[in-house]
């Protein structure tokens, strides 16, 4: 069976899927300790213990904040968790005597949505998580495209695409740039706004920076479907108001870019980590 991890900034959490994607099991576990060297023992020992739960043996995939670089071995951009600049990939293999394949959590939010969720039967996928954080992934059928560097769909930190001057040069960004699209579009961001305009004005602001953001995507990638996800998604509204905003923006006249509310919610990413391993593979 596969088991896939997601690893946040607090917690780890792990599914067990079974061959037909149902759920075997999940756990779910809050760092003791934000040490290195216990936090790696928390996430080995969680993996061990669903393994036992599972009563076989499994593939495990991780999806987590950020990437491993594949020079150094090291995680980066993973600022809130206990990993970053360590070389989890190794210090992990060594620990449980065999291979992990590890993918950022919004590559596996994609991969998830595409292969059996909202994005199920498109070919091209752009996944978007609109969160704590604002993070993006790529999936082209039924593969993730993680890149040279492991950043594709690295959307979040680029500018807001087309800045009024009352919005430009932006807010300073966590990755020390200025403007950043998830300064504009993160749910803290959103909430900034809401308490200085109110919910209405906020969420129309909004909703037109999202359609300059979507349309930077479409023009570079032209995906067959956008899927969103984290916690602003669960605004219904968007799903209406975004669409017909994108004709200002993306280079062609009819733009018609399905923008759609992900179906796994916050298990898409204990499931596309999982779906980093094929359904069976010798273990
Ligand atoms: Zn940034």
């Amino acid at each position: 069976m596969r088991l896939g991890v997601d690893v946040g900034g607090s917690k780890i959490a792990v599914a067990v899927l079974e061959s037909g994607g149902g759920e075997r099991l999940r756990r779910r576990v809050s760092y003791k300790s934000r040490e290195y060297g216990a936090a790696l023992a928390v996430l080995a020992g969680e993996i061990l213990a669903a393994e036992e739960d599972a009563g076989e043996r499994c593939s495990i995939g991780i999806g987590m904040p950020g990437l491993i670089d594949p020079d150094s071995g090291l995680v980066e951009n993973a600022y809130n968790t206990p990993y970053n600049k360590r070389p989890l990939k190794h210090d992990l293999e060594e620990k449980l005597d065999k291979e992990v394949r590890f993918a950022n959590d919004a590559n596996c939010f994609a991969l998830s949505e595409a292969v059996d969720g909202a994005a199920r039967g498109a070919r091209v996928v752009f996944g978007a998580i609109l969160g704590t954080g604002v993070g993006g992934g790529i999936v082209v059928d039924a593969r993730m495209l993680a890149g040279r560097h492991g950043i594709a769909g690295e959307w979040g930190h680029t500018p807001l695409p087309w800045m009024t001057e009352e919005e430009h040069p932006g807010p300073r960004c966590n990755c020390g740039r200025r403007g950043c699209i998830e300064q504009f579009l993160s749910g803290p961001a959103k909430n900034r706004e809401r308490d200085a305009l109110g919910e209405e004005a906020a969420m129309a602001r909004y909703e037109d920076r999202l359609a300059r953001a979507f349309s930077m995507i479409i023009n570079v990638l032209d995906p067959d479907v956008i899927v969103v996800g984290g916690g602003v998604s669960k605004h219904e509204r968007l799903y209406a108001n975004v669409p017909p905003l994108l004709r200002k923006y993306v280079y062609c006249e009819n733009p018609r870019t399905p923008i759609v509310r992900a179906k796994h919610g916050d298990a898409s990413g204990v499931r596309g980590a999982a779906m980093l391993w094929p359904v069976s593979v010798p273990l």
